[in-house]
């Protein structure tokens, strides 16, 4: 992961901690697919459901996670009973076939966990072939709501993962020292490449000061570097193109009126994609840089009154995956918890990924389709329900009856 995708080792371990959950809540698969059963629904006759597999699954994985998202799809696809084909990104093609490999290792029979490389194309034949029931996709907004569109209206089955810009609210009540080791883990790790990175820090109140201080000195103490080197604390960018997009963005910003408080451009160490982290203040919601999917190591500070004004902008944001709250406040987290549109939140923690026994999912467009991943809805996308109506008769009691049964 570090060669291809360039992150830290530390972060690659934590990557592969939170795909391993997925297989511990495959194991419960005994208890999850288990049917309802009505006996002597009516006389002599029992009534019960069982949960069958689609047949042929597909996945189409993101770069930014190259073991994670295959195993969060892979493990309760084939626990359910579905054989698998996955698409890993065509920029992270390695871990995949690692995975496959484990996979025959323990004795997964061949044929049921599949990986196809490629990129667009091979997405497309995924899309369109007659023979696979259901597809997931992991990655960009633009790519999810296309995959969603054709991959229905070829018959299937479709969940949609897209992009995201997740907001975490500062209270005035908050532990700053603690907020601002949060946004700095949160918005630079992984060099921001997370569909639940932080992205923009909501300071309520007049929190912003202090905290653009606290967040701006533990930002330039970060360290970056390649991921062979073991003191390295964010990696590279994936791509040229992605940091020249990183790079726009930030010039945009400040060409249209924000601060940029830490520049990271001209920070960072020669010979790669590398951006250091870089802090932008006194960024208003219009903005684009507010609106937009950066997916790199730049957070934006907007201020805002209060949290009813904090929880509009979330509101107002296309995106819906992850929002936080940081406070001391109990009233305002339980506000915050129900009225924040997103999928998921966090009350001080500022990347809440739910443990895998919940599932995964974000709201408006970080979502097209049904079901959020993994967890007891994983288990749902990747089979379909059966019901049984079952009598066993006595002959000599039986008799023709062209009435609808009452009984
Ligand atoms: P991407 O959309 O460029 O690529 C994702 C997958 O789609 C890859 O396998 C790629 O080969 C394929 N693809 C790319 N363009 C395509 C096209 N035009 N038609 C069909 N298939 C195409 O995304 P990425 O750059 O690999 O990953 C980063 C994005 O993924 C970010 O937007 C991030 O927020 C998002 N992401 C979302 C989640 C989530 O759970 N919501 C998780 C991780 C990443």
């Amino acid at each position: 992961m570090g060669e291809e995708q360039g992150k830290v080792r530390a972060d690659a371990e934590g990557e592969l901690m939170r795909g391993l959950e997925t297989l511990d809540v495959a194991c419960a698969a005994g208890l999850l697919l288990k049917g309802e059963i009505s006996p002597q629904i009516a006389t002599g006759v029992d009534a019960f459901s069982m949960r069958m597999p689609l047949g042929v699954a597909a996945a189409i994985t993101p770069f930014n996670f190259p073991f994670m998202a295959p195993l969060y799809l892979s493990s309760i696809a084939i626990a359910c009973g579905n054989a698998f084909i996955l698409k890993p990104s065509e920029r992270v093609p390695t871990a995949s076939l690692m995975l496959a490999e484990l996979a025959r290792d323990v004795g997964i029979p061949d044929g049921v966990l599949n990986v196809v490389q490629g990129d667009a194309e091979a997405v497309e034949a995924i899309l369109d072939h007659p023979g696979i029931a259901a597809v997931s996709f992991i990655g960009s907004s633009p790519v999810a709501k296309l995959v969603h569109a054709r991959g229905s209206a070829s018959g299937k089955r479709v969940q949609a993962f897209g992009g995201a810009k997740n907001h975490m609210v500062v209270m005035p009540d908050a532990d700053l020292g603690f907020a601002a080791d949060a946004a700095i883990s949160a918005a630079f790790g992984s060099s921001g490449q997370r569909c639940m990175a932080v992205s923009v820090v909501v300071a309520v109140g007049d929190v912003g000061d202090a905290l653009v201080a606290a967040i701006g000195e533990r930002a330039t103490a970060v360290k970056v570097g390649p991921a062979s080197d073991p003191e390295a604390e964010m990696g590279p960018l994936i791509s040229r193109a992605a940091r020249e997009r990183v790079l726009g963005a930030i010039a945009a910003a400040e060409a249209d009126g924000a601060k940029v408080a830490i520049d990271g451009r001209g920070r960072e160490p020669g010979g790669g994609y590398f951006v250091a982290p870089t802090l932008v203040d006194h960024v208003r919601p219009d903005q684009e840089i507010c609106r937009r999917e950066v997916f790199g190591p730049v957070l934006s500070v907007v201020r805002v009154d209060t949290l009813d004004a904090a929880i509009a902008l979330i509101d107002d944001s296309q995106y819906g995956n992850g929002a936080a709250i940081f406070t001391r406040d109990g009233g305002a987290a339980r506000t915050f918890q129900r009225r924040a549109s997103a999928g998921m939140i966090g009350i001080n923690v500022p990347i809440p990924i739910p443990n895998a026994v919940y599932s995964f999912g974000g709201w408006k467009d970080s979502r097209f389709g049904d079901q959020h991943m993994a967890g007891t809805e994983g288990f749902r996308f990747f089979t379909k329900q059966k019901v049984v109506t079952s009598r066993w008769p006595e002959e000599e009691k039986s008799k023709a009856d062209l009435a609808f049964p009452t009984r």
